[in-house]
């Protein structure tokens, strides 16, 4: 048997790991990071291979991991770990100071941050296990860190929260003439009230501007 809830009772912490590529920085969150050895220092860091800091530590060798305070906000870790690096520059807007190895190293929010250079790299299916030596670590506060429990009693459902209220009032463009429907501002003009999102127009609706149906829109990211 296995029962895959079991796993969820595994303890980790919260973190940011950040690489960079030509001087393009991403990064994610990430719970599976774990120190695996004293001498010298050494860190794990799991990877997903779909994602795109995968491929940047892959490439420079180097990866930071910035540990998040107990007092992070929800906005930051859906930042890092619901946007992608393939189709937003994640590190614009950050508070961070650049490290020794070129990494961004997350200052606001995070306790502090070790830079590893990798030094062996293991296949693990849909991840790949990084081992990082230490080559720089250091403290921005003394706040306790953030739990993957804490994490999942206290962030993720506020998280989960704005996601679903986000895709609500998701805008829809019209692929045929570029209107776009704003659902704050619903399409009075057709009885469409402000605050009627996309999905609970009538199928009879039409395009405003172009007058094609509801199937040819598409929504805007
Ligand atoms: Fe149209």
């Amino acid at each position: 048997m296995i029962n895959l809830a079991t796993l969820n009772k595994l303890t980790y912490g919260l973190y940011i790991v950040t690489s960079l590529d030509q001087g393009r920085c991403n990064g994610f969150a990430a719970d599976a990071v774990f120190q695996v050895s004293a001498n010298p220092p050494t860190i794990g860091a799991c990877i997903k291979k779909d994602n795109l800091t995968h491929d940047f530590v892959a490439k420079t060798k180097v990866f930071a991991v910035s540990i998040l305070a107990e007092t992070a906000p929800a906005e930051l870790i859906r930042h890092w770990g619901l946007k992608s690096g393939h189709q937003e520059d994640k590190c614009v807007n950050t508070e961070y100071k650049t490290g020794i190895t070129g990494c961004h190293l997350i200052t606001k929010d995070s306790l502090g941050a070790i830079e590893c250079q990798v030094i062996n790299a293991f296949d693990a299916g849909s991840h790949t296990i990084f081992l990082g030596e230490v080559v720089s670590a250091e403290m921005f506060s003394e706040r306790e860190p953030l739990t993957y429990t804490q994490y999942r009693k206290n962030i993720k459902p506020d998280i989960k929260q704005s996601e679903s209220k986000r895709d609500i009032m998701k805008k829809y463009r019209c692929v045929v003439c570029d209107y776009i429907y704003d659902p704050s501002l619903g399409d009075p003009d057709s009885g469409i009230a402000p605050g009627t999102p996309f999905e609970q127009i009538p199928d009879t609706w039409v395009c405003p501007i172009c007058q094609v149906d509801k199937s040819n829109f598409e929504p805007v990211d």
